[in-house]
């Protein structure tokens, strides 16, 4: 079976490695240097051309957003290989979704939202959740592929299925990393030690993924490691704002979230870890969550 991947950003990049130990694997990036050094370091091969990436059974994309694939997919689906599965493991709009699989139905590619949880980390390790809308059919014949990424992989709808979810799912973090750097700010002020604070919390019923790993791993250590963009969970935070609207859920508290997190973007900057809302949190109280 020949895979295509396209997108070697942090999460595209380590994905790739892991189906480049198992598959003949053709890598496409728009900064082709990327490409290059991916194929020299991992056995991939460099596609240089959207003729060259099309050539495969199974595309996988990890791009920005929904907009970028649905703008990659127009290049490439004209030459796709009828029967072919395209995973998009992108976090983007279910619309955007349903809208892609639309455009390769008529070249006989069938379109999968395949968007994955687990950071960098889970990446590397090929240990990855991924949730999938679509086809249960193209599923099984891609499940090969997925195994070399992922640890679960979970069916969860028709198109568009796997980005609710993920939306909903960053949606969380994002909001428990938000109120957590708030608690944490305040009993620093009130006298107590974060990793105090941390010890206890992460042992009770208030511990969450922000308070046992984003704010230990990040906060406390003053790395801010920047494996996902913070303009990149403001957008997924919106994505699920979205997905409220399409269900007419009002969602006071995910609506809100979104709004803090742009106002932190515009406030720290693009391109820095997501964990950098605590520095707002820390900015506004005069408090050092450490
Ligand atoms: P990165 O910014 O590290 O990589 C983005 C990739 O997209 C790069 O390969 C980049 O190419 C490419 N790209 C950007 N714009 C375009 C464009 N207009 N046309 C074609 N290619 C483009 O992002 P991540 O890998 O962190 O994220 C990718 C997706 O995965 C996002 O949807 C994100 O929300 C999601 N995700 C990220 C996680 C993380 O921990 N980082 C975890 C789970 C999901 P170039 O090299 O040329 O810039």
């Amino acid at each position: 079976m020949k895979v295509g991947y396209a997108g070697l950003g942090a999460m595209g990049g380590p994905m790739a490695m892991n189906l480049a130990k198992h598959f003949d694997t053709v890598v496409w990036n728009r900064t082709t240097s990327r490409a290059e050094a991916h194929a020299a370091e991992h056995g991939s091969t460099v596609a240089s051309s959207f003729a060259e990436i099309a050539d495969v059974d199974v595309l996988c994309t990890c791009l920005p957003t929904d907009v970028e694939v649905k703008a990659f997919a127009e290049q490439v689906a004209p030459q796709m290989r009828d029967g072919a599965v395209w995973l998009d493991h992108t976090s983007g709009a279910s619309a955007g979704s349903r809208e892609i699989a639309e455009l390769l139905a008529p070249h006989g590619v069938r379109y999968l939202d395949a968007p994955v949880s687990g950071g960098t980390a889970g990446a590397e390790a090929g240990k990855l959740t991924v949730m999938i809308g679509g086809d249960e059919g193209a599923l099984d014949e891609v499940r090969g592929v997925l195994d070399a990424v992922a640890a679960s992989v979970v069916h969860v709808g028709p198109v568009g299925a796997g980005m609710a979810v993920k939306a909903v799912n960053n949606a969380l973090m994002s909001t428990s990393l938000w109120a957590a750097s708030e608690g944490l700010a305040a009993l620093k002020a009130a006298g107590v030690e974060s990793t105090k604070a941390l010890e206890v919390i992460n042992s009770s019923s208030g511990r969450s993924f922000a308070t046992e790993t984003l704010i230990a791993n990040n906060v406390v250590t003053r790395k801010f490691t920047p494996t996902f963009a913070i303009e990149l969970m403001a957008k997924d935070v919106k994505l699920a704002t979205s997905v409220l609207d399409d269900a007419g859920v009002d969602g006071k508290v995910i609506r809100l979230v979104e709004e803090l997190n742009w106002a932190a973007v515009a406030e720290v900057g693009e391109g820095v870890s997501h964990t950098s809302v605590a520095k707002v949190v820390e900015n506004q109280s005069g408090v050092e969550i450490s």
